[in-house]
């Protein structure tokens, strides 16, 4: 019989802000290939319906969790709580995140410590909770949603361009940590993608030129995201830790 590498059946995922965007989309993945799913975010209502469209018709189940990434004592509770309902959480997808454009000349304390909590260290400090359980079985997937605005950047991303920096270097020492364990580390860098996040902060002409800028020559739809994801949470990915995965239209395929 032949094995399928991408079968996440009697897997657990927890997905952070997969109430829509990318983060939905990933969850979504997951659930088709037969993994009991757990979302969370900042909106009761968003997360309920997005549950219920993620779990129609999968036999996994799909939960949600009310929590506000930029308070530590939520964090600290959405990690009890996924232990507390999984036992382990086998594959953790670090997604959820802001930008807050801010020149640096211009940059205000209170938005670079939040961006910094949502961005950088809300993901630590859930990797932290959630790597003891992943060891003890010897197995896990631990994914970090950065961005190409990690590997360059545009004007104003300054504390948005640091932290997604910061998570390959986050994800290089925990992968090194963690290897002993069968546990691999990864960044999944998008390009542009047509979600709420950058819809709010683009201007039409800003919109035109991202897409101009791929490969392709359009933006990605969040459903392109989940294959890879999915690659680097399943059996397929278990030789790959440590790395970043552009996902963003042949953008970088560009020299200048
Ligand atoms: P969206 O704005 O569509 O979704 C963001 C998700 O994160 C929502 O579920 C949102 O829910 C949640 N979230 C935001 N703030 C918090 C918080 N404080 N606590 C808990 N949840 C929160 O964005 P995308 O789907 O586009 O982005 C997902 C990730 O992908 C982000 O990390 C982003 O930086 C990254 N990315 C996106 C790109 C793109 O082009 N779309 C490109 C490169 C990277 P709520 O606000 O209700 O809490």
């Amino acid at each position: 019989m032949l094995c399928d590498l991408f079968d996440l059946k009697g897997r657990t995922a927890l997905v952070t802000g997969g109430s829509r965007g990318l983060g939905k989309a990933m969850a979504k993945g997951f659930a088709e290939h037969g993994a009991d799913v757990m979302i969370c975010s900042r909106n009761e209502e968003e997360l309920k319906v997005a549950a219920a469209e993620i779990g129609k018709g999968m036999e996994g189940s799909v939960e949600y969790r009310l929590c506000d990434m930029s308070r530590r004592e939520d964090t600290d509770a959405l990690a009890a709580t996924a232990l507390e309902r999984f036992g382990t959480v086998d594959i953790l997808i670090n997604n959820a995140g802001v930008n807050i454009p801010q020149p640096i000349d211009e940059v205000k304390d209170e938005t670079w410590d939040q961006v910094i909590e949502i961005n950088l260290t809300s993901i630590m400090r859930l990797t932290r909770a959630l790597v003891p359980a992943m060891k003890k079985q010897k197995w896990g997937r631990i994914v970090h949603i950065s961005s190409v605005l990690g590997v360059g950047s545009k004007p104003a991303r300054n504390a948005y361009s640091a932290t997604k920096a910061s998570l390959l270097g986050l994800a290089k020492a925990s992968a090194l940590d963690l290897g002993p364990f069968g546990i691999t580390v990864n960044c999944i860098g998008p390009g542009p993608f047509l979600t709420d996040m950058p819809m709010s902060l683009l201007s039409d002409s800003e919109k035109d030129e991202f897409s101009r800028a791929t490969a392709l020559g359009r933006w990605g739809e969040p459903r392109e995201l989940a294959g890879p994801a999915l690659l680097l949470a399943s059996e397929a990915g278990s030789y790959i830790t440590g790395e970043m995965l552009l996902v963003d239209g042949g953008a970088f395929a560009r020299a200048l």
